[in-house]
């Protein structure tokens, strides 16, 4: 059993930070709470990815804003990544005759940017690891903590249980989130999920020729009423693209010449650039996956623990924010550790509260403007 007293490096006043999930949220949040000079632990399910031969993540490549490059300067980190992330100006509609027509993201020179969610979570875990005061720990699966004293218990592949306390405990354990389990078991905690119809699956556009085989600094688009796919680009010069649709659509397909029959009437442009061969392959590879949605409030249970990332607010991928919000839960937190000097117990928690919910409350009307 690990205490607060015995955090690494011997006896300490440090404050011990356990950070459970070391997805993209969990591993920028090392980053600030490492910062600030916490003790910082952090736990996550998977084998380290750095290392594992296939990394297993909710998409390939995803969109990178403002709101998350604010959150990834905070640590210095923003440069590093926006180099290896491709700018798109703006969505490329594709009608279904073949036409393609820009819309721009904003202004003349803004952009978002099309970044590798694999390479993007490996950056921030190295950079957690920079601080000496970091450590993280994988093969470390959440099975149960007490909100009453913080203990955590970890299970490891092997099957070993690990006990381990902390101070401050932040769930970035993502949509289904294991810290969230004890939220749902207090009294005046709001909590919904939602699935929605659609699913969603990702196939592989091929570079021609060496290059790309649409042009690369755009989101592309296919809208199609109740369905759509898109394609966002990569540095190895392939595109993916993301069909969504609902789920009764998916199953309607069982053979390969269904899947081009059905790409035929809707996506016929993208036919030639993905490979017959390659839809009616790829197209069983996986079956369609699914999106969940998740609210919630208050975010913390007192001092003790606090939800950050898809754990607290899971939206659906076509906002092109979860990623981004979370990151900037991790400004918000930044922010009030400030003002509250970095006291857990002095705490005003319903002006936590209040300044958390005022961000989500921004972001929701944001999204209800779309
Ligand atoms: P996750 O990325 O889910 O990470 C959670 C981590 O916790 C994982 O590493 C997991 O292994 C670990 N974990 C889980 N349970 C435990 C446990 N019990 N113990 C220890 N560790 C645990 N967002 C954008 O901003 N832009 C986009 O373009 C975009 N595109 C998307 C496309 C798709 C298809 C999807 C599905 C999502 C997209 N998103 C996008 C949303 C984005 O993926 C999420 O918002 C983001 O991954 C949330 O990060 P997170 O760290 O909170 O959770």
């Amino acid at each position: 059993l690990k205490t607060m007293e015995e955090s690494p490096g011997g006896p300490s006043q440090k404050k011990v930070v356990a950070v459970v999930g070391g997805g993209l949220v969990g591993a920028l949040n090392a980053c600030f709470f490492a910062k600030r000079g916490f003790d910082v632990e952090l736990f996550e399910t998977r084998e380290d990815i750095r290392q594992a031969k296939i990394v297993r993540g909710r998409s390939i490549n995803l969109a990178l804003s403002h709101r998350g490059r604010q959150a990834l300067k905070h640590v210095g980190m923003e440069e590093k990544i926006v180099s290896q992330g491709i700018p798109m100006h703006a969505r490329m509609i594709h009608s279904l005759n073949g036409k393609q027509s820009p819309i721009p993201y904003g202004k003349k020179g803004q952009y978002i940017l099309s970044v590798d969610r694999a390479n993007l979570n490996k950056e921030l875990l190295t950079a957690a690891e920079t601080y000496p005061n970091t450590k993280l720990n994988f093969d470390r699966k959440l099975q149960d903590w007490s909100a009453e004293t913080g203990l955590m218990t970890f299970v490891r592949s092997d099957g070993s249980e690990e006990q381990v306390e902390a101070d401050l405990i932040v769930g970035c354990d993502g949509a289904f989130s294991a810290i969230r389990k004890q939220f749902l078991r207090r009294s005046r905690f709001n909590y919904s999920q939602t699935y929605i119809p659609h699913g969603y699956m990702e196939l592989t556009m091929p570079p021609i020729n060496g290059e790309f085989a649409m042009k690369p600094n755009y989101l592309h688009i296919w809208p199609r009423n109740t369905f759509m796919m898109i394609a966002l680009p990569n540095l190895d010069k392939t595109f993916t693209c993301t069909l969504f649709m609902p789920f009764e659509e998916f199953e309607k397909i069982t053979t390969g010449d269904e899947v081009i029959e059905f790409f035929q009437k809707y996506f016929p442009d993208a036919i030639p650039l993905i490979g017959v061969d390659a839809l009616k392959r790829d197209y069983f590879r996986l079956p369609a996956q699914a999106m969940v949605s998740v609210k919630c409030s208050p975010y913390h249970i007192g001092s003790k623990c606090v939800l950050m990332g898809d754990a607290a607010h899971a939206v659906v991928p076509f906002y092109g924010q979860g990623m981004n919000a979370g990151f900037e839960d991790c400004i918000v937190f930044d922010e009030i550790m400030e003002q509250f000097n970095e006291d857990f117990t002095q705490y005003e928690l319903q002006t936590m509260r209040a300044h958390v919910n005022s961000k989500w409350f921004l972001f929701r009307k944001h999204i209800d403007n779309l």
